[in-house]
């Protein structure tokens, strides 16, 4: 019997979860991987500090849902059928321990993401998928009887029954060309998961410090998120920024990353808290420095340059807080201005906003919507996560489904 071939494309976390588990069920298949660099699975590799971040201790698909800024409609279903859980239980039973920190992200407990390589490397060869590095695609095209013919980086021609695109975040509309020549559309990329240039000196002289919780907001934006903000030696990070660049995206980047930003840095007092907070102040230490008395949790480093943003010279001392300068000691507790000069990345984490538009695939199978055999799975889709898992755990689970579907003779 002629074994029908299935070859992924994009030797990363999805194409190799969706080859294994396509290998598993149906081992009469001829299962592929070209992959065009020289090595499998290197963001893997350098994913989570090295440590790998495979996913994230949240158990019920919608909540799960809600971390994804773009996808979490799409991703309902698929992750009420694999999600995290069934990711522990994948690696586990693989040998694989992992352990859940205390903000909920996952890893394996060799701290290592070598860990998580060995396993889908030993899990693709005991699978008999067959392996190839420096094996770009170059250009595809559906054959008229059905499947596909590959044209690769040298020269060589491949044809397939089935075809998995799961090449990654297209950085550019060209990381995309290969869905585009079958006939997809994509959603524009740009970034997501980065951190804020802020020039303003008395910030940057506290690179070092964090502080937690903050809640950092895009006036006239709607873009408002709370968490814990690390000053950096170039402007703000921390994942109360890196969640408020993932979900503003494209509002960020149509503001070519210069915009006003705001931060309350005692987002559980309100006004009048503070103010009573203050007063009491005034009452019980009137002799003593505003600079040197801070509110906690506020660091005194961070305390001592807001009181002097506030324009309240260093030696004022409790008693003598006029009732001005106590106004722009509230405005600047709780509306902090910086404006935002550009963008860096995250310990080089990035994930892209954009790609393959959703409505083009059935979630069901991952398979396209326009061309018959095609499917898709990983951050080629126009989904992406906030940073702690997600982006991992929707890999693995559009990679399992369109593994199961690609199984399946017809791949429905
Ligand atoms: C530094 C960094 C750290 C990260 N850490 C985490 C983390 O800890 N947890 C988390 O959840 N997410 C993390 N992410 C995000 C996560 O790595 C991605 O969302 C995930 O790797 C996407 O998987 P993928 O298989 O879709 O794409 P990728 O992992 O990008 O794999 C795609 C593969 O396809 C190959 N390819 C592309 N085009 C072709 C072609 N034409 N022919 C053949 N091969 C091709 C590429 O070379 C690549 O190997 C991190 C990202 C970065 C950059």
């Amino acid at each position: 019997m002629s074994s029908r071939r299935v070859i992924v494309v994009g030797g990363g976390a999805a194409g190799f979860f969706a080859a294994i588990t396509c290998a598993e069920a149906a081992p009469d298949a001829e299962v592929m991987v070209l992959e065009k660099g020289p090595q499998f699975l290197s963001k893997v590799r350098i994913s989570g500090g090295g440590r790998c971040n495979v996913t994230h201790a949240c158990f019920d698909a919608r909540e799960f849902t809600s971390r994804f800024p773009r996808g979490a409609q799409a991703l309902l279903a698929p992750f009420k059928t694999f999600a995290a859980s069934e990711t522990v239980a994948w690696f586990e039973s693989r040998g694989v321990h992992l352990k859940a920190e205390s903000d909920g992200r996952i890893f394996p407990v060799s701290d290592s993401s070598q860990t998580i390589i060995d396993c889908l490397l030993r899990a693709a060869r005991a699978g008999k998928v067959k392996l190839w590095l420096n094996r770009g695609v170059d250009q595809a095209t559906q054959l008229a009887g059905g499947g596909f013919e590959l044209t690769l980086s040298n020269g060589e021609k491949l044809a397939g029954d089935s075809l998995l695109l799961a090449t990654g975040g297209c950085r550019s509309a060209a990381g995309g060309h290969l869905a585009v020549s079958l006939g997809h559309s994509l959603e524009s990329p740009v970034p997501s998961l980065f951190t804020f240039h802020i020039g303003t000196p008395w910030l940057r002289e506290l690179a070092g410090i964090s502080v937690e919780p903050v809640e950092a907001s895009v006036p006239g934006a709607r873009l408002r998120e709370s968490g814990a903000l690390l000053v950096t030696h170039w402007g703000l990070s921390g994942p109360a920024i890196l969640r408020l660049s993932a979900w503003g995206a494209r509002v960020v980047h149509g503001l070519n990353y210069h915009f006003p930003l705001q931060l309350n840095w005692l987002p559980r007092l309100g006004a009048q808290a503070i103010s009573a907070e203050l007063q009491s102040r005034r009452q019980r230490q009137p002799a003593r420095l505003i600079v040197n008395t801070p509110i906690p949790p506020l660091p005194a480093r961070l305390w001592e340059q807001l009181v002097r943003a506030a324009g309240i010279a260093r030696e004022t001392r409790w008693a003598a807080l006029s009732r001005a300068a106590q106004h722009s000691l509230i405005q600047q507790l709780m509306r902090t201005q910086f404006q935002v000069t550009g963008k860096s990345l995250n310990k080089d984490e990035f994930v892209t906003c954009g790609g393959v538009r959703l409505s083009e695939v059935d979630f069901k199978t991952m398979a396209s919507r326009i061309c018959p055999g095609l499917h898709f799975a990983g951050e080629l889709l126009d989904l992406d996560g906030i940073t702690g898992g997600f982006n991992f755990q929707a890999a693995w689970t559009t990679g399992w489904i369109a593994g199961k579907a690609m199984a399946r003779r017809g791949g429905s």
